[in-house]
């Protein structure tokens, strides 16, 4: 987690980003959903039993969210729809929750919008 801080202060925004390649399955990923605009696959180092990115496939300028726009209105709202379904087909029924990390401040390493879904476990409050 420490790295995850260490690494978000030097990431910048990219043209192409790491989970564009993994949209273009040019780089492997455990992906759990799909469809035409978005795609959930799970993280590579999960902080909790269970923990999933959701992304949009064509993220259309939404490095992060505080660059969205009333344009991205549908597209958002899609996202966290989506988000909600795969938590359900990954079972967790006792809850679960979403993070949206923007900027260094938050830890944000990779610049293309993503929505953490994170459960399995009893979660702590707040989060540091
Ligand atoms: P952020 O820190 O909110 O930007 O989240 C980026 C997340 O992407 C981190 O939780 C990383 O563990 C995760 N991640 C980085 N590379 C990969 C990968 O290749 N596959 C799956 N998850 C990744």
């Amino acid at each position: 987690m420490v790295d995850e801080i260490a690494k978000a202060q030097t990431a910048i925004p990219e043209e192409v980003t790491l989970f564009d390649k993994i949209v273009a399955k040019k780089i492997p990923a455990n992906i759990i959903y799909e469809d035409d605009l978005a795609l959930a696959f799970r993280d590579i180092n999960p902080v909790t039993p269970t923990h999933f990115l959701v992304i949009p496939k064509d993220r259309k300028g939404l490095s992060q969210l505080s660059k969205a726009t009333p344009e991205h209105a549908q597209l958002l709202g899609h996202l966290l729809i989506t988000a909600a379904k795969v938590a359900a087909q990954e079972g967790l029924d006792n809850g679960f929750r979403t993070v949206i990390n923007d900027g260094k401040d938050a830890g944000q390493t990779v610049y293309h919008l993503h929505i953490h879904v994170i459960g399995g476990k009893q979660l702590s409050w707040p989060p540091g």
